[in-house]
């Protein structure tokens, strides 16, 4: 069977899934994503290099390796050909050759971005904290059945009237909360443009993908955002719009799930959070300045709005709800090097809500942030773990907290992360992330 791997973000974000994509992109003959826009953000440093990847697939840093826009996309293509144009001056060959957009991703077009705006707008103090790209409304359409497909645009005659339909209602709720209305010769003018330069890239990836499992080369589907912002399992509302979890993967490829052979859940050895939404294990209070700390040592702050992150202790609970709904074979284990400067580390084990035990993760936003986390506290190491490369040469605490994780997640660690390089990483020989990467 051909090895068809999905990479899982299993907290809130940010969890490091761009370096490990570009350590086993080698391993794998494409790379695909299968949800989302240009609202992610990968940073991979590779030598003195640094590329930020916001919506073309990791691998497209690793020479031949073809990399897929999948089906379950947004895709701006103003924001693709930004990408493409930065990579291409980077040295990195973004060709048709090597790119494939699908023709069932939809458009995110300009009157998305600023509905957008006034969606955040409107709901002022409740509002999600997107990125304001337009990801969101652009799936609002796409289950609205007005979307406008990649494939669609193609057809000067479709896209002009289903610019001229969305934009009668589009300009009604924009002008109503003080926008400026757009004018449909513009927007189509703009996105003819966009979308004749973006034909060459244009295919039917589900096809491609399909065939390419078939004959038996490897796929790598990395997926955006993560678990608990996944719309169906996600902190609802304070979700991203899409599928992020494992099964999306098969949505959004058109890949069926006998076809994936494993997941990969990427873990921070801490947890952060951005932009608005419950977060149980938040440093606050006494502990706002070991969120600083953190935040600083991490350099956490957004690759695609530069936002500071809400940074928290370790949620076990969280994690294991993320490793249930995935079904993790095996889990990376991000930044642990960031935690070398802690006296003392805490890790939550469950929740209490109104003097009660919390059974399983709560479904209601409210709940989750009233619950009291309940901590066990493990002693932290104070020497550095920067680089290391086995695991026998860690701390003794350093790798007392690894198998901590990796027992209270139920899920083996394949890798542990102690820097943001590629060598910057101990690989658990036996694992099945062990595995994935010694074969092609
Ligand atoms: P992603 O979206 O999940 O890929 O996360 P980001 O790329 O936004 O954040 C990861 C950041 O942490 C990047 O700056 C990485 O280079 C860096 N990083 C990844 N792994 C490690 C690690 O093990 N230690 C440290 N110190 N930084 C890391």
């Amino acid at each position: 069977m051909s090895k068809v791997i999905v990479v899982i973000g299993a907290q809130w974000g940010d969890e490091g899934k761009g370096k490990i994509v570009d350590l086993l992109a080698e391993r794998f003959d494409i790379v695909s994503r299968y949800q989302g826009g240009h609202n992610a953000g990968h940073s991979v440093y590779v030598g003195e290099r640094a590329f930020v990847l916001h919506l073309i697939p990791s691998g497209i840093i690793h020479r031949g390796k073809t990399c897929v826009l999948g089906n379950g996309m947004v895709i701006d293509p103003k924001a693709f050909f930004e990408e493409a144009d930065r990579l291409a001056a980077q040295g990195l060959e973004v060709t048709p050759e090597r790119v494939l957009v699908s023709s069932r991703a939809h458009l995110i077009l300009p009157y998305h971005r600023a509905l957008d705006h006034t969606s955040e707008e409107r709901l002022g103090n409740e509002r999600v904290g997107t990125t304001l790209r337009g990801i969101g409304p652009a799936y609002e359409d796409k289950a609205g059945r007005r979307g406008i497909r990649v494939a669609d645009a193609l057809v000067p005659e479709v896209l002009r009237a289903r610019i001229e339909r969305n934009l009668e209602d589009a300009n009604r709720i924009i002008e109503a909360y003080g926008g400026q209305a757009l004018d449909v010769e513009e927007v189509f003018a703009e996105t003819s443009r966009l979308t004749e330069r973006l034909a060459p890239f244009i295919a039917d990836t589900t096809h491609f993908l399909n065939r390419a499992a078939r004959e038996g080369r490897s796929i790598l589907i990395e997926g955006a955002q993560a678990t608990l912002l996944d719309v169906d399992h996600g902190t609802y509302p304070f979700v991203t719009s899409s599928s992020t979890t494992a099964g999306g993967a098969s949505i959004g490829t058109g890949l069926a799930p006998h076809r994936i052979t494993g997941v990969l859940g990427i873990v921070r050895t801490y947890t952060t959070r951005v932009g608005e939404g419950p977060f149980p294990t938040e440093m606050l209070e006494g502990e706002a300045e070991l969120g600083q700390l953190i935040r600083k040592r991490g350099r956490e702050y957004g690759a695609s709005t530069g936002r500071p992150r809400r940074c928290g202790w370790f949620d076990a609970f969280a994690t294991r709800y993320a490793a249930e709904i995935n079904g993790f074979t095996s889990v990376a284990l991000t930044k642990l090097d960031v935690l070398d400067a802690l006296d003392q580390i805490k890790v939550c084990t469950g929740y209490r809500l109104d003097g009660r035990e919390v059974e399983s993760f709560p479904a209601v936003s409210q709940d989750l942030r009233r619950v009291e986390p309940v901590y066990d506290t493990l002693p932290g190491w104070n020497t550095s773990t920067e680089g290391i490369t086995e695991m026998s040469r860690l701390p003794l605490n350093a790798r007392a907290y690894v198998e901590y994780l990796s027992r209270a997640m139920d899920v083996e660690i394949g890798l542990v992360s102690t820097g943001p390089e590629r060598d910057q990483t101990i690989l658990n020989p036996g694992s099945a992330l062990d595995a994935w990467l010694k074969t092609q």
